[in-house]
């Protein structure tokens, strides 16, 4: 070996996981990398975390995420329950909709949380400082290029020398414009809106309690006022009429002050703007979430309309699915394949979620003249009801809350037997009490969790011993008392036995209670 071959080798950074990108993506694929163990670097072009509030709206599955890093709480703590929205025409209210407990009954958190994007990534970055892991900010990935056996990444931060990474993955969260989709060459189609949309965070006087989320039902656009912490703080949200023909980077903030004036019309004052920002919305997703050792997760993978609040929760959910699987192979643990049942499962959840805030979006703001009446005149009377019927709520809450996100068709899981149950392989674990603590409460080991539903006169000393002989590593052990809620939420008030994925999907349903079908589980979906 000569002197410059050496140094090169000397140079070479090693990991498991290369993170490119620490927005609230990447950042929460760190967060769950710690609480696995796994040997990971993170790295950010920026300075630090956002300063701006961007994403707002914080659902339910990701506080269940939260949970399991002990952030919950503190996230509640930091933000606001959307407590009532209120529909408005020129400033009349036309109907109010109670929001604060939509999903009572579906998870621990049965809301929307309004928390600030900027305040997400602090909680992430702080989890990950409080575990001795740094994200190296000012520093960029540039380029990488891949084989069967590693990823390397030519990395620069400012002011230092290009550094080289070997990886054994990379994981691209590195937003809309990724380096890692495009130097992998994955095709993002879709479309991109015309309209232009704009934010701004400020202070407004006018009639209206600061109280509710304050929706302008309107003909050609969208206008809704978000309520923040803070004396009178609202997150606005609005598009531009179809007519307006500006470029999105040439919109003053006058016109867009002159837009909110004109659509509210009511008397309202907007001052001390924090931060305004003006874009065009593209509804797009990736031709397949990885390939060969490279994925992608967030904004890299799917961007769509903000209607619905749901790009930041993707992109947490994105990382949630990964991180257990690649984990499971980095411990050996788990046969590499498993690693393509990410594409399968979310690429087929970006796709669906495309289509739905697509529609949604042109209902809340489309020019179609028929939706155009129906929004100012006919919704604000009938939705209100609407909400209030139990099945209603039943599908919109699972719906914008991600909790009713399923992989029923993922080679992970299994269904034979799950016909007799209401609860199939693939869907996530509903919510329930056991002895008035959320179930979710016995989940929050980083580990596949074997569930056996029984009453507690059974023994199953046998079977617990059985499991820790063979798979106590990778499984924990829970009994579950079948009691009235569970007997209604699965459908039998027979003994039965679940399988749960690490992130708390469920792998099988069964009336077995032996480890055998364990074993042939993971046998033929895990480790082979
Ligand atoms: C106004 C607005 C309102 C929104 N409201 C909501 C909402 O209420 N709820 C919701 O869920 N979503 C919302 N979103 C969407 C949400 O902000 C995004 O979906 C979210 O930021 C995606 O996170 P990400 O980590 O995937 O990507 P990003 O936040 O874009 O982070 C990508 C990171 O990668 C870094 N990076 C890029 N290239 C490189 C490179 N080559 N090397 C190193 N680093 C790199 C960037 O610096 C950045 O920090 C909103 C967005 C906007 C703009």
């Amino acid at each position: 070996m000569n002197d410059l071959q050496v140094e090169l080798t000397d140079a070479i950074i090693q990991t498991d996981v290369l993170i490119a990108g620490a927005g609230p993506t990447g950042l929460a694929l760190a967060c769950q990398f710690v609480r696995y163990g796994i040997d990971f670097m993170i790295l950010d072009r920026a300075e630090g975390v956002t300063p701006y509030s961007k994403a707002l709206g914080v659902h339910a599955r990701t506080l269940e995420i939260y949970e399991q890093l002990g952030l919950a709480k503190q996230a509640v703590v930091e933000g606001a329950i959307a407590q009532k929205a209120r529909m408005l025409k020129s400033g009349e209210v036309l109907a109010e909709l109670d929001l604060s407990n939509l999903g009572i009954g579906l998870t621990a958190y049965p809301y929307v949380l309004f928390l600030e994007q900027s305040k997400n990534e602090q909680l992430l970055d702080d989890y990950l400082q409080r575990n001795s892991k740094t994200v190296q900010w000012q520093t960029e990935l540039v380029s990488f290029s891949q084989t069967e056996e590693s990823v390397t990444a030519q990395v620069k931060a400012v002011g230092g020398v290009p550094q080289v990474i070997e990886a054994k993955y990379l994981v691209g969260c590195d937003g809309p414009k990724s380096l890692v989709r495009h130097t992998l060459g994955l095709e993002f189609g879709g479309s991109t809106f015309e309209r232009i949309f704009y934010v701004a965070d400020a202070q407004i006087d006018w009639k209206l309690p600061h109280d509710a989320l304050q929706v302008c039902l309107l003909r050609d656009s969208l206008l809704v006022f978000f309520p923040l912490k803070g004396k009178n703080r609202y997150r606005i949200v609005g598009t531009f009429p179809e007519a307006f023909s500006k470029d999105e980077g040439d919109v003053l903030y006058a016109e867009i002050e002159q837009s909110i004036q004109a659509e509210a019309d009511f008397a309202l004052r907007v001052h001390d703007v924090e931060w305004f920002s003006t874009y065009k919305v593209h509804s797009r997703h990736v031709s397949q979430f990885s390939q060969g050792r490279c994925f992608l997760a967030g904004d890299a993978a799917h961007v769509h309309t903000p209607v619905g609040a749901q790009g930041m929760n993707t992109g947490i959910q994105d990382g949630y699915n990964l991180a257990w699987k690649l984990a499971f192979v980095l411990n050996n643990k788990a046969d590499e394949s498993i690693l393509e049942t990410y594409n399968e499962e979310r690429l087929e959840n970006a796709k669906h979620l495309l289509q739905t805030t697509d529609r949604a979006f042109n209902i809340a703001a489309g020019s179609n003249w028929l939706l155009a009446f129906l929004r100012t005149t006919v919704v604000p009377f009938v939705f209100p009801h609407l909400i209030r019927r139990d099945r209603v709520k039943q599908f919109l809450f699972p719906l914008i809350s991600q909790i009713g996100i399923q992989y029923r068709h993922s080679s992970l899981s299994y269904h034979a037997g799950d016909q007799q149950f209401k609860v199939k392989a693939g869907d996530r674990m509903p919510y329930f009490l056991v002895e008035g603590q959320s179930v979710y409460d016995k989940l929050h080991q980083p580990k596949f969790h074997l569930l056996i539903f029984s009453n507690p006169s059974v023994d199953l000393d046998a079977l617990k011993t059985e499991l820790e002989s063979w798979g106590s590593k990778f499984i924990d052990f829970n009994v579950i008392p079948v009691n009235s809620q569970v007997a209604e939420i699965f459908g039998t008030n027979q003994s039965f036995t679940i399988l749960l994925r690490p992130d708390n999907y469920i792998a099988f349903i069964s009336t077995e209670t032996s480890l055998d079908r364990v074993k042939t589980y993971f046998k033929e979906r895990i480790t082979d």
